[in-house]
């Protein structure tokens, strides 16, 4: 059984071919800047990457390259097309019109139109992905797998915004999250590596990367998340501003000038830890910062780890106790002085890291860094989305 992941960007395509006997990845790679002039092709597998500027002016010539990189006699890994049994689509926003990975029908895709202005910039670059590759593959059964789907377990006073109720009603406007696949992923991951059974834990989950998002997950179900209407709310992010007082962006729009679209894009891309910094929105040139004395890095910093530690606070409240926190994405995996940080002086939750096996975790693989005493185990996880996207096709197109 073979399953391609598509995720589709306005002017990118990322793509993975994962044999699902071994549910390991056969090929893999991105087209980016479709549409735009020196288009870049990355294709990987084999062990070996072949990066080329091939013109891509829309998503349908990106898929059939990629196609015939998957079929081609030399670098492929099938012989044929017909060798895919499903494809799998990545989608950003369901509003409440999808509440689980769905099979693409004409139905489906008139429905993903309706709900196209939930996340202008992903959603319509899915629909572009999807048609894509139904022009290659017709006859190929493909599901959208929504990264808010693992959030619709929360229950309504976790989800409910205090707005006059009627808009929720005629706008649905409520918690969504984001990052649903990866959250389900670390937290099966979690329990399958203690040797528990998920429906017995409390799990809080950190995917800490450019976005980042915090979920309370009991016995394998989300009861709540940090991210919100879209993936602009909870902690502070590499350019966003995570939770704010809207009084607070009301107050700058005014004084610069700034209209509500514009506040948007200075909320999404100016503020987080490359606004507070002034230095960037990366981890790692931050830490470097640090290191040279930069003071607002060093803020920058503090306030991140200070925010992932309310919301484990709060979050372990919200759970009644609470058995494993995981970490996992590009900082969570990998920035061991964020992981410290952020669960600093928390042993009267029975939360205790080892230092050492913190600050020489393996990368790649799952790690156990709480101390041997430490009541709650911290793992860190690495992520799959894909793999999540590939298992939930099968199962929703009844593959298996
Ligand atoms: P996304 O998938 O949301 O684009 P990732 O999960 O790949 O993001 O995370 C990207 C972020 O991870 C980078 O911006 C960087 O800050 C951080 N990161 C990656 N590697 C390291 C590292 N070795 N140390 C610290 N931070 C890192």
């Amino acid at each position: 059984m073979k399953i391609l992941v598509i995720n589709s960007g306005s002017s990118s395509l990322k793509y993975q071919l994962i044999d699902m006997e071994t549910e390991s990845v056969l090929a893999k790679g991105l087209c980016e800047r479709i549409g735009i002039a020196d288009s870049n092709f990355v294709y990987k597998a084999h062990g070996q990457t072949i990066e080329r500027q091939i013109d891509m002016p829309d998503h349908k010539v990106a898929v059939k390259l990629v196609l015939d990189k998957l079929t081609d006699k030399d670098v492929g890994v099938i012989s044929s097309m017909e060798e895919i049994d499903g494809v799998g689509h990545r989608v950003v926003a369901s509003g409440e019109a999808f509440k689980k990975p769905t099979l693409v029908t004409p139905e489906a895709m008139e429905l993903m139109e309706q709900i196209k202005d939930l996340a202008p910039l992903h959603n319509p670059a899915a629909i572009v992905g999807v048609n894509a590759c139904l022009a290659q593959m017709p006859n190929t059964p493909m599901v959208l797998v929504f990264d808010t789907g693992f959030h619709f377990t929360m229950p309504d006073y976790a989800y409910m915004y205090a707005v006059d109720y009627s808009h929720y009603e005629k706008y649905k406007i409520r918690r969504y999250g984001a990052h649903g696949t990866s959250h389900k992923y670390v937290a099966e991951e979690a329990a399958k590596y203690l040797g528990k059974n998920i429906e017995d834990l409390k799990i809080i989950t950190c995917h800490l990367g450019n976005g980042s998002s915090i979920s309370a997950v009991k016995g394998g179900k989300c009861i709540d998340t940090s991210m919100g209407f879209t993936p602009l709310a909870g902690v502070p992010m590499g350019t966003r501003s995570g939770d704010i007082d809207f009084a607070a962006a009301e107050y700058i729009a005014r004084k610069e000038g700034m209209d509500v679209s514009q506040m948007l894009t200075y909320l999404n891309k100016k503020c987080g830890m490359l606004g507070v910094s002034g230095v960037s929105s990366d981890f790692r040139d931050l830490s470097a910062a640090v290191e040279a004395g930069n003071d607002r890095a060093r803020l920058a910093l503090d306030m991140f780890a200070y925010s992932v530690k309310k919301y484990v606070g709060a979050y372990a409240a919200a759970l009644d106790g609470v058995d494993v926190v995981v970490f996992t994405a590009g900082i969570g995996e990998n920035d061991d002085k964020v992981r410290a940080a952020s669960l600093e002086n928390m042993d009267y939750l029975g939360i205790r890291l080892d230092p050492d096996k913190n600050a020489h975790c393996p990368r790649g693989t799952v790690a156990e860094i709480s101390a041997r005493d430490s009541k709650v185990k911290v793992l860190v996880i690495p992520t799959n989305e894909e793999l999540v996207i590939a298992r939930e096709t099968i199962r929703e197109a009844k593959l298996a």
